[in-house]
């Protein structure tokens, strides 16, 4: 890679805006999003040279349990269920507050990026 970057002072970061997102992955955009429409001027910071995380790496759509698309499609399903297959999957390590609360807005979280125009029947 032949272009070089040069840092841009953390001065005139400061002026331009008034929070700092770490990372592009759904969790920074949906953040940086959400800051935005609560009327901030969020930055993404981004270490790797493209966008996107793991994020750009998901295929089967979003892992949630109770979803609007479930419910449509007459699937039943349950919160419950997911996170004790989550906490399987994750062999108990997994952090037992993080994982109840991924799993109780893994729902709301699919209704919310379809809203905003994600397309995640893919
Ligand atoms: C191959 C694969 C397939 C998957 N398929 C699915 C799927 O089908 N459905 C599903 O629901 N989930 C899937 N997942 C899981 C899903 O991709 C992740 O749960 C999700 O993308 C996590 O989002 P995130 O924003 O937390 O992290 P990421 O998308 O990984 O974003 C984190 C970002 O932060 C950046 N970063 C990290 N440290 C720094 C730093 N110090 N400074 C600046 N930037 C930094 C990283 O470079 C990265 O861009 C899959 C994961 C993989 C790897």
């Amino acid at each position: 890679m032949s272009e070089r970057f040069e840092p841009t002072s953390l001065d005139k970061l400061e002026k331009q805006y008034d929070l700092v997102v770490i990372g592009s992955g759904s969790a920074g955009l949906t953040t940086a999003i959400k800051a935005a429409e609560l009327g901030l001027h969020p930055v993404i910071l981004e270490k790797m040279l493209t966008v996107g995380g793991d994020t750009k790496r998901a295929s089967s759509g979003m892992n949630a349990a109770e979803t609007f698309v479930q419910t449509e499609q007459g699937i039943q399903d349950s919160v419950g269920q997911f996170y004790y297959e989550t906490l399987r999957g994750g062999h108990g390590q997994n952090d037992p507050d993080l994982l109840k609360y991924f799993t109780e807005h893994g729902a709301r979280a699919a209704s919310g990026s379809t809203k905003k125009g994600s397309n995640l029947t893919t």
